[in-house]
């Protein structure tokens, strides 16, 4: 093949277009140019030659040798690359630097004897300063460079340069072997090895291989012991680090056919290989068993690291740093696996974000939604990246592998706990109003009904139906395998408020129900008290017991009284308690809503008490009462006054009896003991189980609330003594009106 002989212009590297194509890389890349920059594009190439995602699954392969030894045109026939050849006539020195280029030749056919897949071969060029009285800096550099990364370094010497252990070749390995100890002194538990395929030029074939191998080999180790071995490594063997092989090539330009034809040959070496037991690394020959590529030479730098690992070993040597492999390998791992775990969330954050977006905007709006799907998003998402990650990071360094792994996993992990967490507090959120609002609703509709309905069936179902719905929602979102996928502690909280909020609920209905009972006292006493006061209108006594003699009934009327709220009472206490029970009500709570049903239900009578006896009301009774026994007999016929009547007598004793009242009246209390009824024994003390909010909308009880600063004696106080002096003054006048009346009336009867 012919190539055109210069591949880069002032330092600049080829192929450094952004738009690079396949087409632009024919020729390989310069992975150093002569300036000893290291190619940015590498990646690119690699990728594009569909290097990257092949693992370990690839070869590298440099050749070495002094300048113009055919090594170019050695590797353009044997792997159809097209490197840079020096042109017959023009014989000017081609530009420093290595290139690098994949295997071109086709390796499709199902022949065992086919090349390996995926071989790299490096051209290092311009190695041979000392032919040309350089300095020997880059000869040293690119064989380190060399050796750090291939497992196959071909050496390429004329025949005639056989045996020429003064000369610039052995020279050249004096530099491998030196770097080579220097290298690998500290990487003792790998401790690779690399072959040495020498390749002899312009074999003329009067010398067999066989001798000028040997040769060879009596050079190279002469070299090798006279090294400047580092300390403990003075009894090393050149074995212990270098297998070899050889071939001899025609001369090929006076035997192109055998040239071509021993070419294709060789190439039939390169592939896979294995070890045999038995075989001398000094013994190498044409008769090698299986191919030159056995696993031990590989660096095990996988094809995806290959170019940051590259170019860091490359920065080392530029720099003359120790070039400590094991550390670059870590080096590599820790870059590569995080470039990994950016590349692998890539497809997470995509599944993940949109729904962190829409937890924090219902967050936010203070509405959280229970997100659908995500459970599944969340399995998926984390089972993939984790796969995805294991599978491009295991083949990196053991312990750098795990622990970003660990990373990756904790870095997910925290995302997920997060939505999780979220999932099960907007869960629970919805769940506890959901539960409210149905028992509300069904408590509603219960009320519409008319018909009396089961409150402690109603929050069962529904306690039972919020429970069932978040579980279902808080298993929907595990993910198995995640260390947070748990929600035992929130389903107890869940279920610690749910008991919060009928606990709430129940006191609710607890209020509804005293309202409901109240109302049922009111009416009851607004009734029946209400007919005790109308009954002193006629002045023949209450209703309540007629055989004890109207005046003695009108005595008793607070007896009556009292024993009406008692009686009233006590039936709405037999309601108020089976109705509480119904619905789960504590004995404790039961308590409090009787106690609290008792204050109340006072208040009830004696707001009925002050509503008789307001002024007009009271004097209006009074009236009546007072009219009924002064113009009514004994038996309750209607006085036709005559002038003989004993009027006056008439009318001081229906006036003394009526204005007993008054002081009766002013005052609630037992006509037998006179003392006001056991009011605060009755109500009783305040239960235990009370808590603030039951006192808060009571109103202050003389005599019961103690610290209110009003005695019993003035809570049964009805009338103060100026309103009784008032009313007094104002009922004799009307009886006044009344008897002049009747006075007149007797007189007028007389005339007509
Ligand atoms: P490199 O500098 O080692 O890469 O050498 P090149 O491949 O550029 O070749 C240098 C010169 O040697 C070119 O003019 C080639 O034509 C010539 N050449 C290539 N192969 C052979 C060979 O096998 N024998 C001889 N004598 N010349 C060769
Ligand atoms: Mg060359």
């Amino acid at each position: 093949p012919t190539a055109p002989s210069v591949m880069s212009v002032n330092g600049h590297f080829a192929n450094m277009g952004e738009n690079a194509t396949k087409e632009q890389y024919e020729r390989g890349i310069q992975v150093i140019n002569e300036n000893q920059e290291f190619n940015p594009k590498l990646p690119k190439y690699l990728s594009l030659e569909k290097v990257s995602p092949v693992g370990f699954n690839y070869h590298l392969i440099s050749v070495f040798g002094s300048q113009s030894t055919g090594k170019s045109t050695l590797l353009n026939y044997l792997f159809g690359t097209q490197f840079g050849v020096m042109s017959e006539d023009d014989r000017r020195q081609t530009t420093k630097g290595i290139w690098m280029s994949k295997n071109k030749k086709d390796h499709a056919s199902t022949d065992s004897k086919n090349m390996a897949e995926n071989i790299l071969v490096m051209d290092v060029e311009g190695t041979d300063g000392r032919e040309r009285g350089e300095d020997q800096d880059f000869e040293r550099k690119s064989a380190l460079f060399a050796l750090a990364t291939s497992e196959v370094l071909l050496v390429n010497i004329w025949e005639h340069q056989v045996g020429l252990y003064q000369g610039a070749n052995m020279g050249l390995l004096k530099v491998v072997f030196e770097v080579n100890l220097e290298l690998f002194l500290k990487d003792t538990k790998s401790n690779p090895r690399s072959l040495l395929f020498f390749v002899i030029r312009d074999h003329l074939g009067t010398t067999p291989l066989a001798n000028l191998r040997n040769t060879l080999v009596q050079d190279l180790t002469r070299i090798w012991s006279g090294l400047n071995k580092p300390p403990g490594l003075e009894k090393s063997k050149i074995e212990d680090y270098f297998d070899f092989a050889f071939a001899a090539l025609p001369h090929k330009i006076l035997q192109p056919e055998r040239f071509v034809s021993e070419v294709a040959k060789l190439g039939t070496r390169f592939r896979e290989g294995h070890r045999d037991p038995r075989r001398d690394p000094l013994r190498g020959d044409q008769e090698f068993d299986g191919g030159v590529f056995l696993p031990e030479y590989h660096r095990r730098i996988p094809a995806d690291g290959f170019s940051i690992y590259a170019e860091q070993v490359w920065e080392q040597i530029v720099n003359n740093k120790d070039l400590d492999l094991p550390t670059q390998q870590e080096l590599m791992a820790q870059f590569r696996c995080d470039e990994i775990a950016r590349e692998v969330l890539v497809d997470f954050d995509e599944a993940i974000i949109p729904f962190e977006n829409k937890q924090a905007e219902g967050i936010r709006s203070g509405a959280p939604e229970v997100l659908g799907g995500l459970g599944a998003a969340m399995r998926t998402a984390r089972m993939k990246t984790v796969k995805n990650f294991e599978t491009e990071a295991s083949r990196y360094h053991k312990g750098v592998y795990a622990r970003k792994k660990a990373e990756l996993e904790s870095k997910i992990d925290g995302r997920l706990k997060v939505l999780f967490q979220g999932q099960l507090s907007a869960a629970h959120k919805s769940g506890v109003r959901t539960f409210s609002d149905a028992v509300s609703a069904a408590v509603k509709a219960g009320q519409k009904r008319g018909a009396s309905y089961d409150f402690a069936e109603i929050v069962d179902r529904e306690k039972k139906a919020a429970l069932s719905k978040y579980e279902k929602e808080a298993r929907g979102s595990l993910v198995e395998g995640a260390p947070w996928s748990n929600y035992k502690q929130e389903m107890t909280l869940y279920q610690k408020e749910l008991s919060e909020v009928s606990g709430r609920l129940r006191r609710d209905e607890m209020r509804r129900l005293a309202t409901r009972v109240e109302r049922w006292v009111r009416s009851r006493l607004g009734e029946s008290v209400g007919l005790e006061f109308n009954a002193l209108g006629s002045g023949r006594g209450g209703s309540g017991a007629p055989e004890s003699g109207e005046r003695g009934s009108e005595k008793e009327i607070w007896d009556r009284i009292w024993s009406i709220f008692r009686k009233t009472v006590q039936e709405a206490e037999r309601r108020f308690t089976d109705r509480a029970k119904s619905f789960d009500a504590s004995s404790g709570e039961v308590d409090v809503g009787l106690w609290r049903l008792r204050r109340k239900s006072w208040g009830v009578l004696r707001a009925k008490i002050d509503e008789e006896m307001m002024e007009g009301n009271l004097l209006l009774k009074l009236r009546e009462n007072f009219e009924d026994k002064f113009r009514y007999d004994e038996a309750g016929v209607p006085r036709i006054w005559r002038p003989t009547d004993d009027i006056e007598g008439i009318y001081t004793k229906a006036r003394e009896s009526t204005l007993t009242l008054i002081p009766l009246l002013s005052r609630f209390q037992s006509a037998h003991t006179s003392t006001p009824p056991p009011l605060d024994e009755w109500i009783g003390g305040v239960p235990s189980e009370a808590t603030p909010a039951d006192e808060e909308d009571l109103t202050p009880i003389g005599g019961v609330d103690e610290d209110e600063g009003k005695s019993l004696e003035e809570e049964m106080t009805i009338l103060t003594d100026a309103k009784r002096q008032d009313i007094t003054t104002r009922f004799k006048k009307t009886a006044d009106g009344v008897y002049v009346e009747a006075k007149r009336s007797a007189i007028g009867g007389m005339t007509q």
